[in-house]
């Protein structure tokens, strides 16, 4: 559980603590969220935050940046043994903007790129119609087909005809391990940029539980928030000292002020983590939770988009199997106190406000101690409440049954024995 936090500011501090408590007292399931460290929290929260610092380390435009200065390099040593690559920017504020400074290093406004749909599991930084991606770039998708798979044969047609200068692969939404070198020769044959946006996944790579894009993709990007466990933001990741260059350059001053060091610091603090046996103990659990919570609907006939899942995340088809929108399976979900995403699938008749699905993570409560057993237990809770979804008595032993298991499983303060 972590520590309540008191402030002069009593209004703030009352909802910083409800939110605190909501968090303790919800299952967690957005597969993009997770539980940072009191460690990580404690560098976030920290002076830091005062520091300006426009530049890189040792070339900075301000003054007073011998601290900062070594807490950026020990961020970027730490990406770059994480991940085994060369060169790590450690400053994008998020993902998005992350991704925003790799199409200014590497594209130029109007070039083509070609990445995966949003309605098929893609990010809306991968070229949606209402992104920077899609309003200053000529954007192009694929799609899974109907089973929920990618189809590489296809993905080389549509990069024949397109002619992209980037392919972006890496998703939000995807349940299967997929082929980082297919994309590559892919991306060869037509000349382009292979962008790996790894930001779900990073923390199975790191484990060894999910090809790494490192030695294949131009560029490689992640964010720092969900399977790895760290504070919120991204990193930008290369073998190529030339784009290595450009990337700086994009990220500051193309994108991005000063860097945000409290951040940063946070982010160093999460890559230490990272580094421990403990984090590949955690990954492993994550992928074992994952299965087992996902064959278990599977064994109650419950529509599962592309069957078992290989990473830390799975879709419902609640519209075939409950019939109930995505919205609807959420809303219901959140008055037992187990908090999802609506997520579209395949071919989805309704608009993504709808939608027909809803998405799984389990990183966020394998980081809490659920094991395979108590992901059993609530995937049997999840199929019971959406099967009757009007029986409001229901409801209430569903929502006394998650609060036996956060009270049994508080959110932890170290993931580090010792
Ligand atoms: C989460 C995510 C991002 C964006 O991250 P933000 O920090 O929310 O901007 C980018 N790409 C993919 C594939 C993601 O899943």
């Amino acid at each position: 559980m972590y520590k309540k936090i008191s402030l002069i500011d009593k209004e703030i501090a009352d909802i910083i603590n409800d939110e605190t408590k909501r968090q303790e007292d919800h299952i967690e399931l957005i597969a993009s969220e997770n539980y940072v460290s009191e460690q990580v929290l404690n560098a976030v929260g920290s002076s830091l935050t005062n520091k300006y610092g426009e530049g890189y380390p040792s070339k900075r435009y301000y003054g007073g940046c011998e601290f900062i200065d070594k807490i950026e390099t020990i961020a970027q040593e730490r990406a770059k043994k994480l991940f085994k690559v060369k060169f790590a920017n450690v400053q994008p504020y998020s993902g998005s903007v992350a991704n925003a400074a790799i199409y200014l290093a590497l594209l130029n406004p109007g070039d083509r790129v070609l990445g995966l749909s949003l309605n098929s599991g893609g990010h809306l930084t991968h070229g949606f119609k209402i992104s920077f991606s899609g309003k200053l770039y000529e954007s192009y998708s694929y799609s899974v087909d109907e089973n929920g798979f990618l189809n590489y044969d296809e993905i080389l047609k549509i990069a024949k005809k397109v002619k992209p200068k980037m392919i972006i692969c890496g998703f939000s939404a995807y349940s299967q391990i997929f082929d980082f070198l297919e994309f590559r020769k892919i991306a060869d044959s037509v000349g382009a940029y292979l962008l790996a946006d790894i930001s779900h996944i990073s923390g199975l790579i790191i484990a060894g539980l999910h090809p790494s894009p490192a030695g294949i993709a131009d560029v490689i990007m992640t964010t720092t928030h969900k399977t790895l466990r760290g504070t919120r933001g991204a990193i930008i990741l290369t073998d190529n000292e030339e784009i290595a260059k450009k990337i700086d350059k994009a990220v500051f001053p193309g994108y991005q002020g000063g860097a945000l060091f409290h951040q940063i610091a946070g982010k160093a603090v999460s890559f230490f983590e990272a580094l421990q046996p403990e984090f590949i103990d955690y990954q492993k659990q994550l992928l074992k939770n994952s299965k087992v919570f996902c064959q278990t609907f599977i064994n109650k006939n419950v529509k599962v988009i592309s069957g078992l899942t290989q990473n830390h995340l799975f879709m419902i088809d609640v519209k075939s199997t409950y019939g109930l929108t995505g919205k609807e399976a959420s809303n219901i979900l959140q008055e037992c106190n187990i908090t999802v995403n609506k997520n579209s699938i395949p071919n989805d008749t309704e608009s993504p406000t709808v939608s027909s699905g809803i998405r799984l993570g389990v990183a966020a409560m394998t980081s809490r101690g659920f094991m395979e057993d108590e992901f059993i237990i609530l995937a049997n809770l999840i199929d019971k409440c959406l099967r009757d979804p009007h029986n409001e008595s229901l409801k209430t032993i569903i929502k006394k049954e998650v609060a036996k298991l956060t009270s049994m499983f508080p959110i932890k303060r170290s993931y580090i024995k010792k």
